[in-house]
């Protein structure tokens, strides 16, 4: 199967990188506890495991649970445990003399820190290594691309064929639900969060939940959805309108709108996260939107629904071409009604694609 080979290639590239920026901080290894993070070095996604990785070798740790889909999955050697991981990680690490010793620190609960601590070898230490792998994950291979692009294809469609059976006095966790049953017919494995389905004045909380309230005529419906496909995010915010939109809601839309597109034509490689947020809030500024806007305007995704790096004020990191992000700005008004408009983008060498087929007209249901 040279798909398969191509992969295990590229878990083993990915190892490797990681490798070299413990060298650069002095870590004798890393002790990789994050699943997504397990499944982005080695491919595997079972919900147990601990990974050890050194200059030249890697050691997946699980449960007899999953020994079967480790050994099919990954390229890395693997130890079955009977019981808690770390004791038997950490005998490895003993082994081969690995002293200092990197962990997750935002990725293991208080309890699982403790089996490591109290685990420990003589001469062994733990390092917090906050975020290293998820750095490494910023900018996503060929491979990961189009797994993007076919998560964010299936989102769309989805979206497509739920409207098809919409009608108004339909329940906000009806439309909700079919958005999520079409995901799972198109070949989604699951929404890669909780679908948004907010109407009327609901609309004006950024992540209201869908509620068993009919969706009733002459409002905004403010829908955010994304799929995981191959294991991999989309994510997708529209707003319609439920009726003809009276001239507030055309210009709350019309400011966003352009929002939006200017955010977009800011991005290119080389600048700030920050300048593309910018971008967005000068917009909406002067519609006089501004405090409108309480949310940042996009972040990383791949693995993960929200990954670095965060669109935001402040915000220092470079766009690098391979980056996957979100852009997506809105503007709230309490007791009105809310407005966003999401796509997926990807950097490119020379600016940005938008990944996201979805027409951005405000679409009238
Ligand atoms: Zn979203
Ligand atoms: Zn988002």
């Amino acid at each position: 199967m040279p798909g398969k080979q191509r992969q295990v290639t590229e878990f083993a590239a990915r190892r490797a990188r990681l490798s070299e920026e413990l060298a650069a901080r002095k870590l004798d290894a890393m002790i990789v506890s994050a699943g997504v993070n397990i499944r982005y070095l080695t491919g595997f996604t079972g919900s147990n495991g601990l990974l050890l990785v050194s200059p030249g070798v890697s050691m997946l740790f699980t449960d007899p649970r999953y020994g079967t889909q480790a050994s099919q999955q990954t390229d890395t050697r693997v130890r079955v445990v009977r019981g808690a991981l770390q004791p038997a990680l950490l005998k490895t690490a003993a082994r081969r003399k690995l002293r200092r010793l990197g962990f997750e620190p935002s990725r293991v609960t208080w309890s699982a820190w403790s089996l490591l601590n109290e685990n420990l070898p003589l001469g062994a230490a733990l390092y917090p290594a906050q975020g290293i792998v998820e750095a490494l994950r910023m900018v996503k291979s060929a491979a990961e691309i189009e797994a993007i692009r076919r998560s964010v294809q299936t989102n769309s469609a989805a979206l497509e064929r739920a409207l098809d059976s919409f009608r108004t006095g339909m329940t906000e966790q009806a439309l909700a639900a079919s958005i999520e049953y079409q995901m799972r017919l198109l070949g989604a494995e699951k929404p890669s969060f909780e679908t948004i389905v907010a109407s009327g004045a609901h609309s004006a909380l950024p992540h209201a939940g869908p509620r068993e309230a009919p969706i009733g005529p002459n409002c905004f419906l403010l829908i955010d959805m994304g799929a995981f496909q191959d294991g991999y995010a989309s994510d997708m915010t529209r707003t319609l309108f439920t009726g003809v939109p009276p001239p507030k809601a055309r210009s709350l839309y019309r400011a966003v709108l352009e929002a939006q597109l200017a955010a977009i034509d800011a991005v290119r490689p080389g600048i700030p996260t920050a300048r593309v947020d910018a971008a967005a809030r000068r917009v909406l500024r002067r519609y006089g939107y501004e405090k409108a806007f309480i949310h940042s305007t996009g972040h990383g995704l791949g693995l993960e629904i929200h990954e670095p790096p965060r669109l935001g004020r402040g915000e220092k990191t470079p766009l690098e071409p391979g980056m996957a992000i979100t852009i997506e700005p809105g503007a709230y008004v309490p007791g009105y009604g809310g407005v966003r408009i999401e796509d997926t983008v990807l950097v490119t060498t020379t600016g940005c694609e938008v990944l996201t087929p979805t027409s951005k007209e405000l679409v009238r249901l």
